[in-house]
């Protein structure tokens, strides 16, 4: 199977990247930042802590999640409903950060991720994809970009989306989730030592896709 991954920092055009790429070369694109914003949602929903382990677990081990794919376009189904576009929502973000710190989480998440990978030629972004989620991908990728060019993208895409943002708060949010992500103690947001790093702060979408593809060929 050819499996590919891309990790790095929220906002670091992971997900773009990887969808035009899955385009390109034809298989699947596993957004697994998405498993955990439904996590965190579906745990909202319930009105549990996404911090509190024992509620979480409880609550983690029977989830009714699902990822389909419609068009080639990854779907997010938490229990019978699709939520791909209420997990995008900016309060949810912090959430996802907060559930993906907990061990119960992360191990369901991760079991359900290899299943994808076993089956399918894929191409998957996150934080530990190519360090403990598939260490033995294909090619490995670290994307990243200074907060502050992570936050003007969020805040365009985000105000694009009609929504109303501060950008100092993005800038903030995204710097903490930064923290959070690179300091748990769990599967912490870290390059491979076998990655290739990319800064795409100066780089368009497409000189970041073009680099990759002209490594994998
Ligand atoms: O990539 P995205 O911003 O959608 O991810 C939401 C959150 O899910 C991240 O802040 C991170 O805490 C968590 N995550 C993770 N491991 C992954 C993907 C996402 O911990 N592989």
């Amino acid at each position: 199977m050819l499996n590919i991954a891309i990790d790095g920092p929220s906002g670091s055009g992971k997900s773009t990247v990887a969808d035009l790429l899955a385009k390109q070369l034809d298989i699947l694109h596993l957004d697994t930042g998405a498993m955990y914003r439904a996590c965190a949602l579906g745990a909202v929903k319930r009105n549990i802590d996404c911090l509190c382990e024992e509620k979480v677990k409880d609550y983690v081990k029977d989830i009714d999640l699902q990822i389909k794919y419609e068009n080639g376009r990854q779907v997010t189904i938490l229990d019978g409903v699709d939520v791909s576009k209420e997990i995008r929502n900016n309060e949810v973000s912090l959430m996802a950060s907060n559930i993906s710190s907990l061990s119960c989480v992360r191990e369901k998440m991760v079991e359900m991720q290899r299943e994808v990978a076993r089956l399918n030629d894929c191409i998957m972004d996150g934080r530990d994809i190519g360090t403990v989620v598939l260490p033995n991908a294909s090619h490995k990728f670290f994307l990243t970009a200074s907060a502050e060019v992570r936050a003007e993208r969020r805040f365009k895409e985000l105000t694009e989306k009609g929504q109303t943002v501060d950008f100092e708060e993005l800038l903030k949010e995204i710097n903490l989730r930064d923290y959070n992500d690179s300091h748990r103690k769990i599967a912490p947001l870290k390059q491979a030592e076998d990655a290739h790093f990319i800064d795409s702060s100066d780089k368009s979408v497409e000189e970041v896709v073009d680099f990759i593809i002209s490594i994998i060929k």
